[in-house]
């Protein structure tokens, strides 16, 4: 897709138009992943972190928090809640927390793929590539690391490197790549001082990245912030607004740029909608459910950004609250890992045109 036709799609207001994109997208992620909704157990796993990004709650910024850092033990009673909810893999996310060293994440990975069915995807930073290696060596196949915005200004100002340790995500993907995981990225929609041309080159990015996994969210202003506290913004028409809608240009746009990638409709999103925000994503290019499976007292805890959705439910009310709405829209549950089916790509005229903006 060029350029141009991403750019006209995230600028565009006209329901009748949208209703194109969130068909067009919809008919892509049945005709390319079928109608199944994959269920991704996520476990907060620490809320310790080295870095000092302005968007995010756990920060180091945000002296206002209790941190902590679960043990192997609570971790995998976790997982054999997420296998006993029949869900086909758990994320590990946590702060960027080398108190998570890289032997206890490798004998945990160990632990998991050798005691349970679950494939295990990480989602634990920058780490250095010494520990990646380790723990696909110990049998984790999926990494999530967003890039946040492909806007080099922008990505300084919102996410400042440590000392001596530049920060390259784009670099750090192409390693994730060679070690031979499924690698997933993204960005947050309505950063302060993202313009609609940066966006649209995000969105160019998953393709020409050819992602395994993608995730998008508005981003959600955090109050104990850098960035939850400043009014900077894009000059005037040229910012991103924070938007419901225009999550969902961006999930559809993800869906068409990369028709096989795995695409949660995000915890964020709910969090703008908690009523239907999912289903709608489900709707509009998303074919991945995150349900939360984090102890409730640690949950509160991981406050990346306020108001999140389902911060109270258990891992077992949530399970099953998304089960409901998963089969209410007509879709079905996915058993098994879910990783990325690699089809052979077919042309644009075999799947019909895209509509344009
Ligand atoms: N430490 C890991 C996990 C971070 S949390 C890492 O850096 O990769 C996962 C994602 O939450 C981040 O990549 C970011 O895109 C999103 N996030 C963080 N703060 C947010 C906010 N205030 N609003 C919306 N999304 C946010």
């Amino acid at each position: 897709m060029k350029h141009e036709e991403i750019l006209a799609w995230i600028k565009e207001d006209g329901p009748a138009k949208l209703e194109e994109l969130w068909a067009r997208a919809d008919e892509v992620r049945r005709l390319r992943v079928g109608d199944a909704v994959h269920l991704r157990g996520l476990l907060e796993i620490s809320n310790n972190c080295v870095r000092h990004c302005g968007y995010c709650g756990v920060s180091l910024n945000n002296p206002n928090l209790t941190r902590y850092r679960m043990t192997g033990q609570d971790i995998m009673a976790c997982v054999r809640q997420a296998e006993t909810l029949g869900y086909g893999t758990v994320v590990l996310q946590a702060g960027e927390d080398y108190g998570l060293t890289r032997e206890f994440i490798a004998a945990l990975v160990r632990d998991i793929t050798s005691q349970t069915p679950l494939a295990v995807t990480l989602s634990l930073g920058e780490r250095p590539e010494a520990d990646l290696e380790a723990w696909r060596e110990a049998g984790a196949s999926r990494y999530l690391l967003r890039f946040e915005t492909s806007d080099p200004d922008l990505y300084g100002r919102i996410h400042p490197s440590l000392p001596g340790r530049p920060s390259d995500r784009l670099a750090l993907l192409a390693r994730l790549r060679e070690l031979g995981y499924e690698t997933g990225s993204g960005v947050m929609i309505g950063i302060p001082g993202q313009t609609y041309e940066s966006l649209a080159r995000d969105i160019q990015l998953f393709g020409e990245l050819d992602l395994d996994m993608i995730g998008v969210g508005p981003f959600i202003a955090h109050p104990h912030t850098p960035m939850g506290k400043s009014a900077w913004t894009a000059p005037p028409g040229e910012q991103v607004p924070a938007t419901e809608d225009m999550t969902y240009k961006v999930l559809a746009l993800s869906r068409l740029v990369c028709p096989e990638a795995n695409i949660p409709a995000t915890t964020a999103l709910a969090t703008l909608n908690r009523a239907s925000g999912r289903e709608q994503g489900l709707r509009r290019g998303a074919n991945v459910i995150m349900p939360n499976l984090t102890p409730p007292q640690y949950r509160v805890l991981y406050d990346i950004y306020p108001s999140k959705a389902c911060i109270h439910e258990t891992a077992v009310e949530c399970g099953d609250c998304l089960r409901q709405r998963i089969e209410a829209l007509g879709r079905t549950v996915a058993l098994g890992p879910g990783s990325r089916s690699r089809r052979q790509s077919g042309t644009e005229a075999e799947f019909g045109e895209t509509p344009t903006p």
